[in-house]
């Protein structure tokens, strides 16, 4: 059983549809995965059904843009009601933030000497409901004025480089309380890559298992060895669910390949058994 619970697809910043997702996890050996896309669930019922064909089971989720003091911050919310209504309407004021800053991201990178026209971006996104600097950067490559998304996002789009322009995301403990009255299981993203260790401390990531959280994300790409282990050992320490996951893009991220990382069967298992009992999605 081979397990990977943070991939994304095209009806985000994926390059994959959901279902080429779930065919090419079943190829990378997988036999769950957990699809967790930017602010949206529209994915889910495509890649559960590619999934009944191809074996796959998928762990419908989301990954809900968040921030603390200012910060990014990633929330996983796993087996939420997908018609919550207070869910869905965070979630939609995200993608509307998402949305909202496009414009003043085209007037920087013109002023940057690298100019892109909305159709351009727009082009990128497709039929997704959720807008993201990825999409951007693929705009970037598609003009030739840089070779990939790392590139894009070491030159312009990084949160420290002079094309970023933040955006509305969701106050982190806000987040876990809407998963959790959505029924469904909260576990944070990549705590501890891109130096955010500084803003979700341990104290911070105690706190907020306080107001709910149950789980976070140990074995990521973003993560050295060093780090998984200090991460794991506050996970236990705080009683929390520990994940690995490959946070894979399609071809929109290095190292981050289907099933780079994996989380073990009996945390799964613990994540469906703390489903079940609280009335929340499992896969189907
Ligand atoms: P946004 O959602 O618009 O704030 O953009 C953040 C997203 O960009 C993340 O969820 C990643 O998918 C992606 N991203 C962030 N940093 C990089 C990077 N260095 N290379 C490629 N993609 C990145
Ligand atoms: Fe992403
Ligand atoms: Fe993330
Ligand atoms: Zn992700």
């Amino acid at each position: 059983m081979l397990i990977d619970l943070h991939v994304h697809s095209s009806v985000s910043d994926g390059t994959t549809s959901p279902t080429r997702l779930v065919f090419d996890a079943r190829d990378a050996g997988l036999t769950v995965i957990g699809l967790v896309d930017h602010d949206t669930f529209d994915g889910i019922t495509e890649a559960t059904e590619a999934g009944h064909r191809a074996g796959v089971s998928v762990l419908p989720g989301v990954e809900i843009s968040c921030e603390r003091d200012g910060r990014s911050v990633h929330l996983l919310g796993y087996g939420c009601d997908m018609r919550d209504p207070a869910l869905l309407a965070e979630l939609a004021r995200c993608r509307a933030g998402r949305t909202g800053r496009v414009q003043a991201m085209l007037d920087k990178l013109a002023e940057l000497g690298v100019p892109l026209t909305v159709d351009e971006v727009m082009e990128q996104v497709g039929a997704a409901p959720s807008v993201g600097r990825p999409h951007f950067a693929d705009a970037m490559v598609a003009k030739g004025y840089v070779k990939d998304r790392t590139e894009a996002f070491e030159n312009y789009l990084a949160d420290d480089k002079p094309a970023y322009v933040p955006r509305y995301a969701t106050e982190v403990s806000d987040a876990i309380r809407l998963v959790r009255g959505a029924k469904g299981l909260a576990v944070l993203a990549h705590p501890w890559g891109r130096g955010m260790d500084q803003t979700l401390t341990s104290d911070v990531i105690a706190e907020l298992a306080e107001v709910g959280l149950e789980g976070i994300e140990v074995d990521h790409p973003d993560h050295d060895d060093q780090t998984r282990s200090l991460l794991s050992a506050l996970g236990e320490r705080l009683g929390l669910i520990r994940t690995g996951s490959s946070d894979h893009h399609g071809e929109g991220k290095r190292n981050h390949l289907l099933g780079a990382n994996h989380t073990r069967p009996t945390a799964y298992r613990e994540i469906l058994r703390r489903l079940k009992v609280r009335g929340g999605v499992l896969p189907h």
